[in-house]
């Protein structure tokens, strides 16, 4: 079987050491991965898919299109708060005026970059990390008490790191923990594993641990 990985981005993860065990993986398994293609089209049909590919030139940027042909494609649309949240004044940029896809949201109060009366957690905000339940699950009660604060007429003092943690399952049976906050440094919640590497551990954690972890625990 002959598979393929486009991604319109410029690397397979943003944070080491978790980008260079995804890197090694790619390159065991002999699957070629193709950075800065974007889809714009696919011919259900005739079974290809069209990209715009994008290429440094000495002059900036150039685009060519590049059809592939297809036996079974599995595609991740563009992600953006939904319309409801995004075309409201909620996403709103104050500072650029700019209606965003997320609500702009500040990454360590978590309070709204306008409305001090409104706080974001969840996808729907703002943040610069990755958005998982993991996220939100430190992102919630900072947001409450932050809250509570300003309803009380005082700043909002607790602050989020930027914590999230994606399970990148690998193989079945293995899971990649890739636990990491702003700073981009892995802050592994399981110290005596090498978080470079993918292990059962991770695999139980994301199969029979975090969604009663998530949903009841929490
Ligand atoms: C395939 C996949 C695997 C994932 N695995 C993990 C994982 O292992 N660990 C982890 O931590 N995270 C994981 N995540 C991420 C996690 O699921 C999300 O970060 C989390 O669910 C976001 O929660 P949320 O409440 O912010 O948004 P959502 O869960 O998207 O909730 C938003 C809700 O708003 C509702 N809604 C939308 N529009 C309207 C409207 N107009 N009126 C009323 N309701 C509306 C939606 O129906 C939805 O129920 C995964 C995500 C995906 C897609």
């Amino acid at each position: 079987m002959d598979f393929r990985f486009f991604s319109a981005l410029e690397r397979v993860f943003d944070v080491a050491p978790f980008r260079q065990r995804l890197e090694q993986i790619y390159g065991e398994r002999n699957i070629p991965v193709l950075f800065n293609h974007r889809v714009k089209s696919v011919d259900m049909e005739a079974r290809k898919v069209t990209f715009e590919k994008a290429m440094k030139t000495p002059s900036g940027t150039s685009t060519e299109r590049v059809t592939v042909d297809y036996d079974f494609l599995h595609i991740v649309p563009p992600m953006s708060a939904p319309d409801f949240v995004k075309k409201s004044p909620l996403a709103t940029n104050p500072a650029t005026g700019v209606q965003e896809d997320w609500v702009p949201t500040d990454k360590a109060t978590l309070v709204h970059a306008k409305y001090a009366n409104v706080v974001s957690v969840g996808d729907v905000a703002g943040l610069p990390t990755s958005k998982t339940a993991a996220a939100i699950r430190v992102q919630a009660p900072i947001a409450a008490a932050n809250l509570i604060s300003l309803m009380e007429g005082q700043a909002p003092s607790h602050r989020y790191d930027g914590y999230t943690a994606c399970p990148i399952v690998t193989q079945y049976g293995k899971v990649l923990l890739a636990e990491f906050g702003y700073d981009k440094k892995p802050r592994p919640s399981l110290p005596f594993l090498d978080p470079g590497r993918e292990h059962e551990a991770g695999w139980l954690l994301k199969v029979h641990l975090l969604r009663p972890m998530y949903l009841k625990v929490c």
